[in-house]
């Protein structure tokens, strides 16, 4: 369970739908866990679901399940976008010849 700093824009959604799990920190405003050996997988996803940015990333056992695609944001991911689309291509390219 993590949240983004990055991505938080401080709207308080989560801590509508989930509160005393998620809360704005006083001082960044920004979204952090509190009581989270109390929260129920269902408060934590409903978090999740609500953030408009997917600043909220749900992992079990090292994996990634909750978002199962991260958006890329202020346009950090196009780059990104772009280094994968070149891989997926040389890889193409290589399994051709
Ligand atoms: S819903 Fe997302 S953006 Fe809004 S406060 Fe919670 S973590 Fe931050």
């Amino acid at each position: 369970m993590t949240i983004d700093p990055n991505r938080c824009i401080a709207n308080g959604k989560c801590t509508t739908v989930a509160p005393n799990i998620y809360v704005l920190d006083e001082e960044t405003g920004i979204a952090v866990l509190e009581n989270e050996e109390e929260a129920t997988i269902e408060q934590l996803f409903a978090g999740a679901r609500v953030c408009p940015t997917q600043a909220i990333i749900i992992e079990q056992f090292g994996r990634r399940v909750f978002p199962q695609i991260l958006s890329p944001m202020f346009g950090e991911g196009r780059h990104e976008a772009d280094r994968a689309t070149d891989d997926a291509a040389g890889t193409a390219r290589k399994q051709e010849s």
